[in-house]
């Protein structure tokens, strides 16, 4: 019960890693807030938790909505007491393919979701962090544009680079505090946005020849790194992009 006491918010808790990482920290004893903007997909997630026991609200929406961020913080703060953990893992791959191609449009749009999202979780994040006299707050990264260059791939690519200077920036600004910051890097994984882009046979076998263990991650695997990064056990780690990339950085 790594957990116990602690309110976590997971947004894109409607699939693949963030679903698996709610539930995790529910059976590790944390009362959650979960988001996503697909509604049914996130109260059958809130109803497995509570299924198991746990304590959840979920709240429909979209990251790139301000209000809709705010009342995240809003819901943890009134229903649970305050705010101990944030998972800050919605994102969205944008647009793919030659970077001559991509709309100004569809750029912004996905550095929106990937980067400006994280800025404005953490805007009101952090008050309510601080306030409990520190906690943790986590934002999903990734291997593409960090180890492994992807062609077709920029607009992702630079938004998820962009969420590792904020890292730096929020650690040293708030550590004083007691507020932990660090970014989560998972390799391949095995959800939808991993399946779009393992496509097939043959796209599944380049993406998994690039992990040193030949294989996807579940999203479970990569819940038991947020565990680590939002619990005790990472209790001196800040600032920092923590790998679960089965060994992709390693192998060229
Ligand atoms: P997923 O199963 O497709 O889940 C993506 C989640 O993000 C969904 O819950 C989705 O909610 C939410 N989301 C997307 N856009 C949103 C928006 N504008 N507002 C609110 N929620 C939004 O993909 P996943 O693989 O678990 O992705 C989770 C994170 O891991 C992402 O940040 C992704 O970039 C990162 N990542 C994934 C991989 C991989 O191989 N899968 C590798 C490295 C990093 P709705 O569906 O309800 O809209």
């Amino acid at each position: 019960m790594l957990l116990q006491d602690r309110v976590a918010l997971v947004t894109g808790a409607s699939s693949g890693i963030g679903r698996a990482t709610a539930k995790l920290f529910a059976r590790h004893g944390a009362r959650l807030v979960v988001a996503g903007r697909d509604e049914a997909r996130l109260s059958s997630v809130a109803a497995s938790i509570e299924a198991e026991g746990g304590q959840v609200l979920a709240l429909a929406g979209d990251v790139r909505d301000e209000g809709h961020v705010r009342a995240l913080v809003d819901t943890a703060v009134d229903a649970f007491g305050g705010l101990d953990i944030a998972f800050n893992n919605a994102g969205a791959l944008g647009p793919m393919g030659p970077t001559p191609s991509v709309s100004r449009e569809d750029w912004g749009d996905a550095l929106d979701v990937n980067l400006t999202a994280a800025f404005l979780g953490a805007k009101h994040q952090l008050p309510a962090l601080v306030t409990r006299g520190g906690g943790s707050l986590i934002f999903t990264g990734t291997f593409v544009g960090h180890t492994v260059g992807f062609p077709g791939m920029a607009a992702y690519a630079a938004g998820k680079a962009g969420l590792l200077g904020l890292v730096k920036a929020l650690a040293a600004e708030f550590g004083g505090q007691g507020v932990r910051v660090n970014a989560l890097l998972p390799g391949g994984t095995d959800t939808p946005m991993g399946r779009s882009v393992a496509n097939g046979p043959e796209a599944l076998a380049q993406v998994t020849q690039l992990h040193a263990l030949q294989r996807l991650a579940s999203p479970e695997e990569i819940a038991g790194s947020a565990l680590y990064l939002a619990s005790d056990l990472a209790a001196f780690t800040t600032g920092t992009a923590v790998l679960a990339d089965g060994g992709v950085s390693i192998k060229r």
